[in-house]
């Protein structure tokens, strides 16, 4: 099957990020067990210098140095890695890098050919739908057009639209070229047209381009995925979907059809983003105070740590027509 190109870089930016949060793990493993079992340096130390052994011998010509015995020295530090790891009740594998592929350390190729980790990728994200999305390529910051919102004064803010709107804009330029998983919680607020989706989806770009993964879903389809996981169709897990991404965002809230099941499927996703400390973007037509009556106290003292951003201008379009 053909990718699109758009789809090839996200799969390879997630298999970037994979990468590098398995190293990173793997080095603060490291660090904090030589801190404890200090051993740990001399064996890794032996094990540096056998493989330099082995390289110089190869520039000789296999001459300077006993080969057999080197490998013999090399596989005598590995089983006393091991075996200090075990002693002291870690796993043996504790300190090997923890790839999410065990095949191609996720690196993508295994074999010369594309492993089947980067082709199930591939195919998640084509899946996905929104990752091929010509939309999803056209909204970015360099697309949003300011010139849409009004330059004059609004007596009741005392700036005009368009002054807002460029503060916005700024603002949330800065959060997706900072993003990280401390990042705040954002809370997208206003009417339809304005703008809202374009930001967030150009959120989504920049992120994903920097390495990180992104949910983004629709509140009806979040709805819909529930509503088949609670009974047992389709073999998607919501929650691990949640833990996977570094970034959330759930568009249209509160445009979906009002049912007691819906609330509560709202409600759960966003308590299990807070609770997994995932930054969250929520974005609805209703303002905050009419979205807390509609989804209930809960939501509502979880959105106290959000930062509300309010969109303004008039339905872009509409202008356009
Ligand atoms: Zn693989």
């Amino acid at each position: 099957m053909k990718y699109s190109e758009i789809i090839y870089s996200k799969a390879e930016a997630e298999l970037k990020a994979r990468r590098v949060r398995a190293e990173e793990l793997a080095e603060m493993r490291r660090k904090q067990f030589a801190e404890k079992y200090p051993e740990l340096i001399d064996i890794e130390n032996i094990m540096k210098f056998s493989a330099l052994e082995v390289i110089r011998s190869v520039g000789s010509g296999g001459k300077s140095v006993n080969i057999s015995e080197v490998a013999k020295t090399n596989l005598e530090a590995q089983a006393r890695k091991k075996e200090l790891l075990v002693k002291n009740g870690y796993p043996a594998d504790y300190l090997d890098v923890p790839y999410t592929c065990k095949k191609c350390n996720d690196s993508g190729i295994f074999n010369g050919k594309l492993c089947e980790c980067h082709l199930a990728l591939l195919q998640k994200l084509s899946v996905e739908g929104l990752s091929c999305s010509p939309i999803l390529a056209k909204s970015t910051f360099d697309t949003f057009n300011l010139e849409y919102y009004s330059a004059i004064k609004d007596a009741d803010l005392g700036f005009s639209h368009r002054e807002i709107m460029g503060g916005v804009f700024g603002m949330l330029k800065n959060y997706a070229e900072n993003f990280g998983p401390d990042s705040s919680s954002l809370f997208f607020s206003g009417g339809t047209g304005l703008g809202k989706t374009h930001l967030a989806l150009a959120i989504f770009n920049v992120v994903t381009a920097n390495g990180y993964s992104v949910y983004y879903s629709s509140a009806r389809k979040v709805i819909k995925q529930l509503n088949n996981e609670h009974f047992g169709k389709g073999d998607t897990d919501l929650n691990e979907e949640l833990s996977r991404n570094d970034l959330v965002i759930i568009d249209d809230l509160g445009a979906e059809f009002e049912t007691p099941f819906g609330t509560a499927a709202i409600n759960e996703i966003i308590d299990d983003a807070v609770l997994m400390g995932k930054p969250m973007i929520l974005i609805s037509n209703l303002d905050k105070t009419a979205f807390e009556e509609r989804y209930g106290e809960r939501v509502a003292s979880r959105l106290n740590a959000f930062e509300i951003i309010q969109f303004f201008g008039t339905d872009i379009r509409q202008r356009n027509k």
